[in-house]
């Protein structure tokens, strides 16, 4: 049965090693036998600007151009690698897209989205998305040279790494109603679409009901990948289905 295949929060990076083991045997197993592979962001831990040559950056650019050539890959932007941009799509031959986008699949409707926009009572961090969604900021980042560069952003990970132990996962990281409902009043059908997204790391399927329509729909957040495990969601024409992978 035909089926397309949903990851999100794989934070690859040239430490991840296992990570990007169990990664590139998902992309041999999937290679030709899927209709499509959906990345909804933080793909990398970092990124740093296009022009990263690191070895690791080479490798998977490789690997992917290989894989675009049987089945297409789809990507959307996360917290931590928004600055992927066009030249990398060029490259791997995977395709953009903008924020959150709907699809339709096996003839039901879908909603994607990274999911850093539905915390929205991290005030502090939906002030930055804002700042770093701008063209003019990302252009004036990306005129540093590449070492400033990844210098900062490994900062910018190390303040994200202790506001994660200082919080834990608390509720300011979590998806909130009133920010699924903002996006998804926009979707309002009959039948609702299904919203899938990542970036939480608390993978879970949530029913919601849409307060524009009254409409039930459903949410299912994606695993993020940690350690030596990861995951990911199939859509088929029976609905959506998680899997959990381990090397
Ligand atoms: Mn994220």
């Amino acid at each position: 049965m035909s089926r397309t295949v949903f990851v999100a929060d794989l934070h690859l990076s040239e430490e991840s090693v296992a990570l990007n083991r169990l990664f590139e045997r998902c992309l041999d197993t999937w290679q030709g036998q899927i209709d499509a592979l959906y990345v909804l962001g933080d793909f990398f831990d970092a990124w740093v600007g296009d022009d990263d040559d690191s070895e690791f950056i080479r490798r998977i650019k490789t690997r992917l151009a290989e894989f675009t050539r049987h089945t297409p890959v789809y990507f959307l932007h996360g917290n931590r690698d928004f600055l992927l941009g066009a030249q990398f799509a060029q490259e791997t031959g995977i395709r953009l897209l903008p924020e959150t986008v709907a699809v339709e699949l096996y003839g039901r409707r879908y909603v994607l989205a990274h999911g850093d926009s539905l915390c929205t009572d991290d005030t502090a961090y939906q002030a930055f998305r804002l700042q770093s969604h701008n063209p003019l900021w990302q252009q004036a980042v990306l005129a540093k040279p590449l070492a400033e560069r990844r210098l900062l952003a490994g900062q910018i990970r190390h303040i994200s790494e202790q506001r994660k132990t200082a919080e834990g996962k608390s509720e300011m990281s979590d998806a909130t109603e009133d920010g699924v409902q903002a996006l998804m009043q926009h979707h309002a059908a009959d039948p609702m679409p299904t919203l899938i997204h990542g970036h939480t790391h608390r993978p879970a399927v949530h029913e919601h009901i849409c307060q524009t329509n009254g409409l039930p729909f459903a949410r299912h957040v994606l695993q993020d990948w940690y350690g030596e495990a990861g995951g990911y969601v199939s859509v088929d024409a029976d609905g959506v289905h998680s899997h959990p992978l381990a090397l």
